[in-house]
């Protein structure tokens, strides 16, 4: 049975209900969540405030930097542990839940060094002024978290809180819970005050409105679906609480013919099949240079047909999907293109070994798809390809651009003048010229434009978003 982590402590939920963990390499239950309320989300925020008023905002800037790295330490020491519990509970292959346990150590290593690095400016004003502005922390932070990435979402959003003064009331996706409520425990262990990490699990309606609804919540961080994203701001702008929104992606791989395809491709693969395709970042679309599209499409089919899908112990090229409506909902998307004809150029195989009742999908390669077909448009969150193919550098940017979101962009050429022009007119958040980084670079700021969200997490930028400025102004004649 796993617990709340409110103030250093576990709790159960005044709910008394439990959710189901499932495994998703055979879709079987394993354990239980707390069913958090408003009642338990409201003694977490009870809990931060407590901690920010009396003993968290007394902790220097260094001293927290200290703290944070001694949690990235305790991480490290623990990754092995945590890859296991991330393996089971969200079926990562031990590869990339490794990776996952990894960048949440380096998450906390980047953001200790930042503490005390976030300063204010002194500003040129009128005669007999001193004018200078701080960097304030908003105070308690809310972080609602999805399920694809939980440790790297919580090492980005909730690092960056922590380095820049916050307390955190966090709420995990209600499928991915396990790892987050033992780096709580880490926290704790690392010396974090009781209140300064608190972790409330639960479902999206219930706990994660919640959090959203709360007036002592100062900031809210969100990671999540489009549709949830615009349900939280709606309810933020009755109080008027920033929010940070981080949301989905229909990401480009831009090919022209000059590329480097050695280079290229296994880069192209992996940012598709990288967690099964369930990467807001994923590079879903593949949009080639026409004359390259044939013999790219063959090189491509080839390698996907050899792609290996089980469960995640087995640490092959893709584990399964979430859960059961994940699974539902890539079928869909499939069948909706079977219908529309379009053409299926190769896909990967199931291993025998995989259980029936797991969640498992084969990596499918599809060509010539419509820029208007949901499959172009929209977020399949599975690892399918949708290849098109473009004439020129303006159809290249017209089709990139061609739909609601804009997170990431990879654009592959040698010609140093189109890299920069294509950089420039792609609409994104974050643009790759020969390299693709699904999800990786703590150092890099992340976000979108357009529907993918707005406001910047990771790097040294999101302290900013982390932040408020308050201007002073002293007149000493
Ligand atoms: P989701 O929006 O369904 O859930 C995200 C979180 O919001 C979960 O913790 C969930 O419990 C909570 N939630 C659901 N309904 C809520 C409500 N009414 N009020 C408050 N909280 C609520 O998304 P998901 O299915 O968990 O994740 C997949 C989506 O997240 C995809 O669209 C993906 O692109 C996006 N995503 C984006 C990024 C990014 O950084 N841009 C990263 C990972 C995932």
């Amino acid at each position: 049975m796993q617990f709340h982590y409110i103030a250093n402590a576990p709790r159960t939920s005044s709910s008394d209900r439990t959710i189901p963990v499932i495994d998703p390499s055979d879709g079987q239950p394993f354990d239980e969540l707390q069913r958090g309320n408003a009642a338990d989300i409201d003694l977490a925020v009870r809990a931060a405030r407590q901690c920010y008023d009396t003993v968290w905002c007394k902790i220097s800037a260094a001293e927290r930097g200290r703290m944070m790295m001694r949690l990235s330490n305790l991480i490290g020491e623990h990754a092995e542990e945590l890859a296991a519990i991330e393996q089971r509970d969200c079926g990562k292959p031990t590869k990339q839940a490794r990776a996952d346990a990894l960048a949440l150590v380096r998450y906390f290593e980047f953001y200790a060094g930042a503490c005390d690095k976030l300063h204010g400016d002194t500003l040129p004003y009128l005669d007999g002024y001193s004018v200078f502005t701080w960097r304030e922390p908003h105070g308690v932070t809310g972080h609602i978290i999805p399920w694809n990435y939980p440790m790297q979402i919580f090492g980005r959003s909730v690092g960056g809180a922590l380095a820049a003064g916050n307390v955190c009331v966090v709420k995990p996706a209600e499928d991915a819970c396990l790892s987050l409520i033992r780096v709580a425990q880490l926290a704790a262990q690392a010396g974090f005050p009781a209140g300064a990490v608190n972790i409330v699990t639960g479902y999206g309606h219930e706990a994660g409105d919640a959090l959203a609804r709360h007036a002592g919540i100062d900031h809210i961080s969100f990671t999540g679906s489009p549709k949830v994203g615009t349900l939280i701001q709606q309810v933020a702008a009755v109080r008027h609480c920033p929010v940070t929104l981080e949301l989905g992606g229909k990401s480009p791989q831009i090919i022209f013919a000059d590329a480097d395809l050695d280079a290229a491709l296994p880069m192209v693969i992996n940012a598709i099949v990288q967690n099964a395709g369930q990467t807001c970042s994923a590079g879903s679309r593949l949009l080639v240079e026409q004359s390259i599209y044939e013999p790219l499409l063959e090189r491509l089919g080839t390698a996907f047909s050899n792609l290996r899908v089980g469960p995640a112990a087995m640490d092959l090229d893709v584990g399964p999907l979430i859960r059961a409506s994940q699974q539902q909902r890539v079928w869909d998307f499939l069948s909706d293109a079977q219908v529309a004809g379009i053409p299926v150029v190769a896909h990967g195989q199931v291993v025998d070994e995989a259980p029936e009742t797991g969640f498992f999908q084969a990596p499918t390669l599809l060509r010539d798809v419509p820029v208007m077909h949901r499959l172009a448009q929209e977020e399949v969150f599975g690892p399918v390809l949708a290849a098109m193919s473009f004439k020129d550098e303006d159809q290249a940017v017209e089709l990139a651009n061609a739909t609601q979101f804009g997170l990431v962009a990879g654009i592959w050429t040698r010609d140093g003048g189109r890299q920069l022009r294509m950089a420039k007119r792609v609409r994104s958040g974050q643009v790759f010229v020969n390299n693709y980084g699904a999800g990786g670079g703590v150092e890099l700021p992340f976000g979108g434009v357009k529907s993918s969200g707005y406001g910047r997490e990771k790097g040294f930028e999101a302290l900013y978003g982390f932040t408020t400025l308050k201007t002073v102004a002293i007149r000493h004649g």
